[in-house]
């Protein structure tokens, strides 16, 4: 279905009017209270909140068999104040106006628009404006869903990402905050008590060293993001700390390596006090219907690239969809919009793209409410 002119102009208002709204992972409240009453007004009556700031609603089916729409509404930006908002002739620039904003908005306006046309699909349409899919807040929003409504779910869309991507294998990730303790002391006169500094930098220095599992068409990573610590120049340092992860599509490597970390945090346990502490652990795939997934994927390159001016290509990532797909829920994630810089505050979406987006997720749906 393509937007008119009329529904063209009431995304980019409810856009812009929605991506100001700060909305960091874990604190979508401010998002999903100005979501929830619109819903209502549209007439999804039975419109809710979850305990995870997830905003669900429904197109009643003609059985409790679940296809699960979603769209994120945290950012990684943790602005808490109102996100800057800047605008030309062709473009929208604000932090998070694409990831997922750009998105949210097609999927809010075609839900209302399908449940207008008044078709009773054979199966429930659950959508989800959900919360915590980046970073630290570690899928908790669809982790919510799934727990409540996961053996009803026949398939997941998450609608994410721009209109060249689908995402359809799932990286997974463990995520780990590691804090080393030490007495520390004096750097003159307490010269060789334990630095935690140098415990910190052996135990990276390990994990640079490791070897990769290497198996045909799975990737396996390592990182470490961040580290921290110390008091001064002249002190022995009592604490420093990391934030490090692994990666990985393949179970086996994410087991193998959960292995390798802990062996050295372990080894590190011997010369200092350690503190693990996992903050993040995103699941990777358990054999999902492989034929399923196939005409999912292939019904999604056929519509995205109908619309997309470049190809439109797959990719494994670590998306909403991990969840679904863990629990061997095909799910894969289609990206709708024209625009670059995810994750940064110079992100842009083209605004005409709004149309584009709208269409891929109305004939995506379209196509699962006529199976
Ligand atoms: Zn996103």
């Amino acid at each position: 279905m393509v937007a008119t002119n009329e529904l063209y102009e009431e995304m980019l208002t409810l856009l812009k009017t929605l991506v100001v709204i700060p909305s960091p992972s874990g604190f979508e409240d401010e998002r999903a209270a100005f979501l929830l009453p619109l819903l209502k007004s549209w007439g999804f009556e039975e419109a809710y909140i979850d305990e995870a700031k997830n905003v669900l609603w429904k197109i009643e089916g003609e059985t409790d068999r679940i296809i699960l729409c979603s769209a994120h509404i945290d950012t990684v930006f943790p602005d808490r104040t109102p996100l800057p908002l800047k605008e030309d002739e062709e473009n929208l620039y604000c932090p998070g106006i694409g990831d997922d904003a750009g998105c949210l908005v097609p999927m809010l306006i075609a839900s209302r628009e399908l449940k207008k046309i008044g078709i009773k699909p054979k199966h429930t349409f659950l959508f989800a404006a959900n919360s915590c899919e980046e970073g630290l807040g570690n899928l908790k929003g669809i982790k919510n869903i799934c727990q409540t409504f996961g053996d009803k779910i026949d398939r997941a869309y998450s609608f994410d990402g721009d209109i060249t991507e689908i995402y359809n294998a799932a990286v997974g990730s463990h995520r780990y905050r590691v804090e080393v303790k030490t007495k520390g002391g004096h750097s003159y006169s307490n010269f060789g008590n334990t630095s935690a500094i140098d415990v910190l930098s052996e135990m990276i220095q390990k994990i640079y060293a490791l070897e990769v599992p290497q198996k045909e068409g799975e990737v396996t990573t390592y990182n470490v993001g961040t580290v921290e610590g110390g008091t001064s120049v002249n002190a022995i340092a009592q604490s420093a700390s990391m934030l490090c992860e692994y990666r990985s599509t393949d179970k086996d490597a994410l087991a193998y390596m959960k292995e390798k970390f802990f062996d050295i945090f372990d080894g590190a346990a011997k010369r200092a006090e350690i503190k693990i502490e996992l903050v993040g652990d995103r699941p990777c795939a358990d054999c999902p219907d492989p034929k399923m997934m196939a005409q999912m994927t292939n019904k999604a390159l056929e519509i995205q690239s109908k619309y997309a001016k470049v190809p439109v290509k797959t990719y494994p990532g670590s998306t909403d969809c991990n969840c679904p797909l863990s629990l061997g829920i095909p799910a894969i994630d289609v990206g709708c919009y024209v625009g670059a810089g995810a994750h940064t505050r110079e992100e842009w979406l083209k605004k005409e793209s709004l149309k584009d987006a709208y269409a891929v997720i109305t004939e995506m749906i379209t196509w699962e409410m006529e199976r």
